[in-house]
């Protein structure tokens, strides 16, 4: 599968590392090298590529008060001299300045971004067609996540480099799943390279049902943008078993592996995607060492949630 003939903007360090560690595979996304770092840069190397083809100079998306995806898209918007239009919905019951103004929060605006803080998802999608009827043509509009079926052929990609550096088939590759851009484009990128090896899902922003819907609609799109058939529904698994309380409320199980990473490896997980995601994993070491965790990022967030970590 080629992705070289695509518009790409340059931001990452390619390629992540892959390290063995805690027993298992770590695909560290979280090293993408960019603005804080994260699953988000390859998606915004393609959407990003892809609006400065079309000749646009101008972006907007959207996301919670501490969104990674809006962070990161600031920090590319300020490399690419796009000016973004970060639309920031108060979907997390929090009020408190840690949440509503450090990390994630904070970074956006320190990268230049115009915030708009709105209340709910209605708000956002009134306040994009203001911004839409404002800028017409010249406005990129990039979805929540950057999960579309462009955004999605960043972790084909992810999935592609992630082959050329395993010596084995893993069992599975776990990763969190939100707007599922990345799991899709693992399952997409996998079963191109032929690899016998499960995509688990780990539900973190919405239920099992929905989560299914948004993936398979993502599959099918990206699969019709790449020309090839959509790839077996045996190549994945959605897994709710982490979701607690709903996204961005920390669970205990999470709090728990970060702690626990923080002080044996040194290496942070956040409460919101990764350490849900790693609470997943397998405690059994034959399995754990067949299995790749996708390291996924989020650590700028652990500045809103210190309160609930030491
Ligand atoms: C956005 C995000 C995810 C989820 O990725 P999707 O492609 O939206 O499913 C996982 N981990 C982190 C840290 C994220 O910021």
């Amino acid at each position: 599968m080629d992705l070289s003939d695509r518009p790409r903007a340059h931001l990452g360090v390619w390629p992540t590392p892959l390290h063995d560690i805690d027993g298992l595979w770590m695909k560290r996304e979280d090293l993408s090298g960019f603005g804080f770092g994260g699953n988000k840069v390859r998606k915004l190397e393609f959407l990003l590529g892809a609006a400065i083809a079309r000749g646009q100079s101008r972006v907007v998306t959207f996301g919670a008060l501490q969104s990674n995806h809006v962070r990161a898209t600031a920090a590319a918007c300020a490399r690419l001299g796009l000016r973004l239009e970060a639309v920031a919905v108060q979907a997390v019951p929090r009020a408190d300045d840690d949440y509503t103004a450090s990390g994630n929060a904070f970074l956006t605006e320190l990268y230049g971004a115009t915030r708009h803080v709105v209340p709910d998802d209605e708000a956002a999608s009134a306040l994009a067609l203001e911004l839409m009827a404002e800028h017409g043509d010249d406005l990129a509009v990039v979805l929540p996540g950057g999960s579309d079926r462009i955004g999605t052929l960043g972790h084909v990609d992810s999935a592609l480099e992630l082959y050329g550096q395993l010596e084995f088939d893993p069992h599975e590759v776990v990763v969190a799943a939100s707007t599922c851009g990345t799991m899709a484009g693992l399952v997409i990128g996998l079963a191109a390279a032929e690899v016998d090896t499960v995509v688990r899902g780990v539900c973190v922003s919405h239920s099992r049902e929905q989560t299914e819907a948004t993936l398979r609609d993502l599959l099918a799109q990206t699969c019709d943008e790449l020309g090839v058939p959509v790839p077996d529904d045996d190549r994945w698994v959605l897994d709710d078993s982490q979701f607690g309380d709903g996204y961005g409320i920390p669970s205990e199980a999470g709090l728990r592996q970060i702690r626990r990473l923080a002080t044996t490896t040194g290496i942070a997980l956040d409460p919101v995607y990764t350490a849900k995601a790693y609470a997943a994993l397998p405690s059994d070491p034959e399995l754990r060492r067949r299995t790749v965790f996708m390291h996924t990022g989020g650590g700028p967030s652990l500045f809103a949630y210190r309160n609930d970590l030491v």
